[in-house]
């Protein structure tokens, strides 16, 4: 299992080697918290399933269309979705994943990295097993990829009760829904979501964009920002490096835009894959277009992982480049991730230039002024902001 300190891994993957409290990491307010029992049995075995699922449409042949993702997975009596972590089960379609935590940590909201959203805070981060994407780069693979590799991950049983407890406990001041698609457990993270609201809390998704209009629907009710891969502008990229499709990306995006949630945009930069400037030029102009140029665009690291260890680490040249196509197409927020040594992580006023939020690793100073507005000019920066961090 993998210790990493880059945006959107796990610090820790939760095991035997996890870190208890006392093995906080005093200065960066960046915690790992539970030891896992190791589950009875494979999610992919016969367990007992945790709730019907949502957006499941029956069919006359006992299959089930699941509505979750944009697979829209037909499931046959006895079988998984695309996921691992949805089964038919006698012609009903029943969640594996709810309450059956595979990672669980409190980290800086800047790791997710949702930058505009309560600065220096931190998230209670949950994750269940199962991803519909299978990114052969993918940072989490392990527990995005176990139920179909039919790896024995331990797991954590969680109701969405405890969830909202142990968020509090820590201090968070979100839940952030990630690690895999969150959207596998759909109907988890909605009464997750519920909870949090009433306890005051944000929750965030961390995201891969498959979620169905319908999933939008629901989960627009409960959702305060979440930040969305978009890993390409090319179909061909994600048909061939996801398994996936890039369209149905691009409608959720602008589904949960319109639902109301604020927005972030990830993009990791793997060279040779998706570094051609015309096709970044292109994502960036979309960004501006369709979400508006207060959106900030991450521009991310990619280092070598799982099924991809042949490609080289981003050079830093390309990454200041993509910044630049960012920039040129009229983006106010750029910020480059996994990349310390560019000091491309602070926020900067987009009126007068001020530095509003200093960023070195996961330390965080700010200066913003209440409610979020530059101390120099006024503005109000886009975003959510309680207050000011301490
Ligand atoms: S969530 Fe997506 S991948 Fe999983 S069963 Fe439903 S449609 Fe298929």
């Amino acid at each position: 299992m993998r210790l990493g300190r880059r945006q959107g891994t796990l610090d820790t993957i939760s095991g035997p080697a996890a870190l208890t409290d006392e093995q906080r990491v005093p200065d960066t307010r960046v915690t790992t918290m539970q030891l896992f029992n190791r589950a009875p049995a494979s999610p992919t075995a016969p367990v007992k399933p945790g709730v019907r699922a949502l957006l499941a449409d029956a069919q006359p042949d006992g299959s089930v269309r699941c509505n979750a993702c944009a697979h829209r997975c037909l499931v046959r009596s006895g079988r998984t979705g695309i996921c691992g972590v949805r089964v038919n089960t006698a012609g009903e379609l029943w969640s594996l994943a709810y309450g059956a935590v595979a990672a669980a940590a409190l980290d800086p909201i800047e790791k997710k990295p949702l930058f505009h959203v309560d600065p220096g805070s931190t998230a209670y981060s949950i994750s269940t097993l199962g991803c519909p994407f299978h990114c052969v780069f993918c940072q989490n693979w392990e527990i995005a990829q176990g139920p179909r590799l039919g790896l024995d991950i331990p797991l954590r049983p969680m109701s969405p009760e405890q969830v909202v407890a142990e968020a509090r406990r820590s201090g968070a001041r979100s839940i952030a829904c990630t690690y895999v698609e969150p959207t596998v457990f759909l109907e988890y993270a909605l009464d997750i979501g519920e909870l949090a609201r009433a306890a005051g809390l944000r929750m965030l998704f961390i995201t891969d964009g498959y979620a169905t209009p319908e999933a939008v629907g629901l989960l627009g009710g409960v959702l305060d920002a979440a930040n969305v891969d978009l890993k390409s502008f090319d179909d061909a990229f994600y048909r061939k490096l996801c398994g996936a499709r890039l369209a149905p990306v691009l409608e959720a995006i602008e589904a949960y835009r319109r639902a109301g949630v604020w927005l972030e945009i990830t993009t990791l930069i793997i060279p040779g894959a998706n570094d051609d400037e015309a096709q970044l030029r292109d994502l960036a102009g979309w960004i501006v277009e369709r979400l508006g140029p207060g959106t900030p665009w991450h521009i991310s690291r990619f280092h070598p992982d799982y099924r991809m260890r042949d490609v080289v680490a981003t050079p830093a040249a390309t990454l200041l480049r993509a910044a630049e196509i960012g920039r040129e197409a009229g983006l106010h927020h750029v910020y480059v991730g996994n990349a310390p040594a560019l000091g491309l992580e602070d926020t900067r006023c987009p009126g007068c230039s001020r530095v509003l939020v200093e960023r070195n690793g996961y330390q965080v100073r700010s200066h913003l002024a209440a409610a979020g507005a530059c101390p120099g000019c006024g503005r109000l920066l886009e975003g959510l902001f309680t207050g000011v961090p301490t």
